[in-house]
């Protein structure tokens, strides 16, 4: 997976969806350009400012608790 400084705000944001192609490399695709217009639905990387960003509480408390046990 691609480190969270290379990808910038998608990297937790509720609204991205990892997609994998046959080759292992992996893309975030962005689940709210389905609906919003002004979203690219491949972002370019990193994102440094969004308009769409929603904090994916989940993730971010996974990453507190990874945080905990190093
Ligand atoms: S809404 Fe913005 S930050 Fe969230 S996945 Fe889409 S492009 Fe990334």
């Amino acid at each position: 997976m691609l480190d969270s400084k290379r990808v910038g705000l998608c990297a937790r944001c509720a609204h991205n969806r990892i997609t994998t192609n046959r080759r292992g490399s992996q893309f975030y695709l962005c689940g709210l350009a389905m609906t919003d217009p002004r979203l690219r639905k491949y972002p370019s990387l990193p994102v440094l400012r969004c308009e769409g960003f929603e904090l994916d509480v989940q993730s971010n408390n996974q990453g507190r608790e990874n945080e905990s046990h190093e």
